[in-house]
């Protein structure tokens, strides 16, 4: 039995595991896909204090991932399929995917959230062949190529000026007249020269033979109907949170766990921490904040129990 599984290895759970290493908890970190989460697919961080230039995504998550393990910190690649309280023993279970099941005295969970789709006619049959949720992953496809952003939020402003590192053209299309991500990459976007920001426009279908050519799409304010031709479509109309796992009596109507301010739940020894809990602001820094204040109230909640 360990004293705590932590779920999912990005700045969340590695932070957490940094905090409980050197608190002395024997703790194991279990991640379905390679540590370093959401940020793994972010070109360059540039608001993670400690870094005078932007870090890329991938380079900020390996210093993470080392950290952890130089402290001793033991991550295993495995899939969660469920976690069980079991009342009797105070404890929990925690099934993987093809494995033996691993039972923990305290659970942090810090599986973050995914990507949400758009979901219109055409996104899925695309995906791979045009549509891409990862300008980091894709965009050298589309050289001198023309594109389209769907979103007004960071992740949009920000994908959309990656962008244009390799394609011709962005059109950034987004539902209001007003972007909804920080001035600073509001007023980047605007002055650069390769995106056009198309406002009011709501994305009616994905359309082509074979590969995307081309975006329905319908202005809110006139109705009016146009098709753009694109050979690339971005999709970064925000995300949900990863919490199918987690006891829907925790669960917000957004489906986020509601924590305290010491990201406990209402269940004894059950944590979260991270871009999956209510309120979160869903910076790598809060992330990696939350993963430390989890990783302490588990520590005392630990304790706790050794009392008793
Ligand atoms: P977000 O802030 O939730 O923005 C989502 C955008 O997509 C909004 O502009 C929204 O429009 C639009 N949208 C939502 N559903 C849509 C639909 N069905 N059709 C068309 N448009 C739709 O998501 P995000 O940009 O991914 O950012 C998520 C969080 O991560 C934010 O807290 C953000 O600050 C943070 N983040 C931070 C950084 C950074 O600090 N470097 C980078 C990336 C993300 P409306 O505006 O009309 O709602």
């Amino acid at each position: 039995m360990k004293d705590l599984v932590i779920v999912g290895a990005g700045p969340a759970g590695l932070s957490a595991a940094i905090y409980g290493m050197r608190a002395g908890i024997d703790l194991v970190v279990i991640e379905k896909l390679a540590p370093g989460g959401q940020v793994m697919t972010t070109y360059e961080v540039e608001n993670y204090p400690g870094f005078v230039d932007p870090v890329p995504g991938w380079e900020l998550m390996s210093f993470m991932e080392n950290q952890a393990r130089r402290l001793g910190a033991e991550i295993v690649s495995v899939e969660l399929s469920s976690l069980r309280r079991d009342e009797a023993n105070n404890c929990y279970e925690i099934s993987i995917a093809g494995g033996e099941p691993l039972r923990a005295r305290a659970v942090i969970c810090a599986t973050g959230a995914s990507l949400q789709k758009l979901g219109v006619p055409g996104e899925a049959e695309f995906t791979g062949r045009g549509v891409s949720y990862c300008a980091t992953c894709d965009a050298a496809f589309f050289k001198g190529r023309v594109t389209a952003v769907v979103g007004g939020g960071d992740t949009a402003l920000e994908e959309a000026l990656h962008l244009t590192r390799f394609a011709s053209k962005v059109y950034l299309v987004h539902r209001r007249d007003a972007f909804r991500g920080v001035k600073l990459l509001q007023k980047r976007v605007l002055e650069n020269g390769a995106i056009e920001p198309v406002y009011d426009s709501i994305v009616r279908s994905i359309n082509g033979s074979g590969k995307v050519e081309s975006i329905s799409l319908e202005n809110k304010k006139s109705g009016a109907k146009s098709d753009l031709p694109v050979d690339g479509v971005f999709i970064f109309v925000g995300y949900r949170s990863n919490t199918e796992y987690i006891p829907a009596e925790i669960l917000n109507d957004y489906g986020e766990v509601m924590v305290d301010m010491r990201m406990r739940t209402s269940i004894p020894g059950l944590f979260a921490a991270g871009d999956l809990r209510n309120e979160s602001i869903r910076q790598i820094v809060a992330a990696a904040s939350d993963g430390a204040t989890a990783a302490l109230a588990a520590y005392d909640y630990l304790e706790g129990l050794a009392r008793a």
